[in-house]
């Protein structure tokens, strides 16, 4: 009787701590402001609460780890109406680069519309019900939290970048506590400011070198040239390759973010794949390192075409797309890599171009239309042993860790034109994973 009751006592409190738990993700999922800047715990927090809340449709778990050893979290979404052999499985990628935190929340914000629509919207259920999307919020988890300190595009491999033998020796750093990380300049009180010569970021010259903030936290290498296909093909003899080649790591796939996302695509190979960006406002498909059109290149093309007009109806700000070697050519980037090894047709989302609408071009037209802020020159005069040093605060450093306005806008109209990506699948002969892929 006695252990009868402990049992029922038992059963009692793991109910109601299910319940608190529960609970909590229930207000966690239903209050989220995607006008935020949210730091990168948020994407494991939401894509656990996304599992729990909705266990039949979500599953989440982590694909493995950056260099400073945080998970790439994937949320797994599909309902049970069909066996997984029937559905067409698509993936969504955000944040390569880690400055572009809008294109982390508007991929993290599709995993929230389809999860906590299912069964309410029509798209939502119809979608769950016929695929497998896996989305991956944040592929680059250690630049994208860097970036709350200054804009950092690419990971933290350990990097010594003024060669003294210690990786990370100079970091920036708010010496004057006004929260943004200046250029530091010297030139005179009166001199014009293209006149002023660039001496380093603001840090308190940790190495004491002479040279402040010359060996930030952050690699030389751009995760999205790093990919094992085409990688260097641009070799250092051609102009372009010397633009291109110390971006590219030390060897095909070099970067544990990329081989995680390499092996989980050989294991799970899509039908079509978004990787988000931010940038211009342009749907790109490849190839990236030719303009050579690919088999699928009218389909593509099609694809992405539909998706920007989405995407500009969403928005209400103007989308445009193009073949991605003509945005500019670049090498070993993921959608040549899905496209090239796995035909898995591959499109980039570039989300955000900041600043108002401006003429000439597509490009310059194509941005968000808001107003960024001023830059600021501020005379320090003597300042950690130099003369008549001035503080540039760049507008692009004020905006350091905040959101742009309308940003759940922004996140709204990005998963329609997600949505125009998933129901143009499947489509053709699917994803072909040749014997020869190595796993890493
Ligand atoms: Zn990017």
């Amino acid at each position: 009787m006695k252990k009868l009751l402990n049992i029922g006592l038992m059963f009692m409190l793991v109910v109601s701590l299910t319940t608190v738990v529960f609970a909590e993700d229930n207000e966690f999922l239903t209050t989220i402001d995607w006008n935020n800047r949210h730091h990168v715990e948020f994407y494991g927090e939401l894509t656990g609460a996304l599992a729990r809340e909705y266990p039949d449709i979500a599953k989440t778990y982590s694909i493995g780890r950056s260099w400073r050893e945080r998970d790439l979290w994937v949320v797994e979404l599909s309902s049970r109406v069909k066996s997984e052999e029937e559905k067409a499985p698509i993936a969504i990628i955000g944040n390569i680069h880690g400055g572009e935190h809008e294109s982390a929340e508007t991929t993290a914000y599709t995993a929230w519309w389809l999860a906590t629509n299912y069964g309410k919207d029509s798209t939502a259920t119809e979608i769950l019900d016929n695929y497998i999307i896996y989305v991956l919020p944040v592929m680059n988890p250690d630049g994208y939290e860097q970036s709350f300190v200054y804009p950092c595009r690419q990971n933290l491999r350990p990097t010594d970048h003024n060669g003294d033998g210690v990786p990370f020796g100079d970091p920036y750093k708010d010496v004057n506590g006004d929260g943004i990380i200046a250029e530091v300049y010297t030139g005179a009180r009166d001199s014009d400011p293209k006149d002023r010569k660039f001496i380093g970021m603001e840090s308190p010259d940790f190495d004491k070198n002479g040279i402040p903030g010359d060996d930030w936290i952050g690699s030389d290498i751009d995760l999205n040239r790093t990919f094992n296909y085409m990688w260097n093909r641009y070799d250092g003899i051609t102009e372009i390759g010397a633009k291109y080649a110390t971006r590219s790591g030390p060897s095909p796939a070099s970067e544990p973010e990329v081989k995680v996302v390499q092996n989980f695509l050989i294991k799970h190979p899509v039908y079509a794949l978004a990787t988000l960006h931010t940038g211009i406002q342009c749907v790109l498909f490849p190839w990236c390192y030719s303009p050579e059109p690919t088999a699928d290149h009218d389909f593509m093309e099609t694809v992405s075409r539909d998706m920007a007009k989405a995407i500009t109806k969403g928005t209400g700000r103007p989308f445009y797309f193009k073949q991605s070697y003509h945005d500019y050519p670049t090498t070993a980037e993921l959608i040549d890599w899905a496209y090239g090894r796995l035909s898995i047709h591959s499109y980039t989302i570039e989300v955000y171009s900041g600043g108002p609408h401006g003429t000439g071009n597509i490009e310059n037209y194509c941005t968000w239309g808001n107003e960024l802020p001023p830059e600021d020159w501020i005379y320090m005069g003597r300042w950690q042993g130099l003369d008549d040093v001035w503080f540039l605060n760049t507008s692009r450093a004020k905006m350091t860790g905040q959101a742009p306005p309308d940003q759940a806008i922004m996140c709204e109209g990005v998963k329609d034109g997600l949505l125009v990506m998933i129901k143009s699948e499947p489509h053709g002969d699917g994803p072909i994973v040749p014997d020869y892929l190595e796993y890493y």
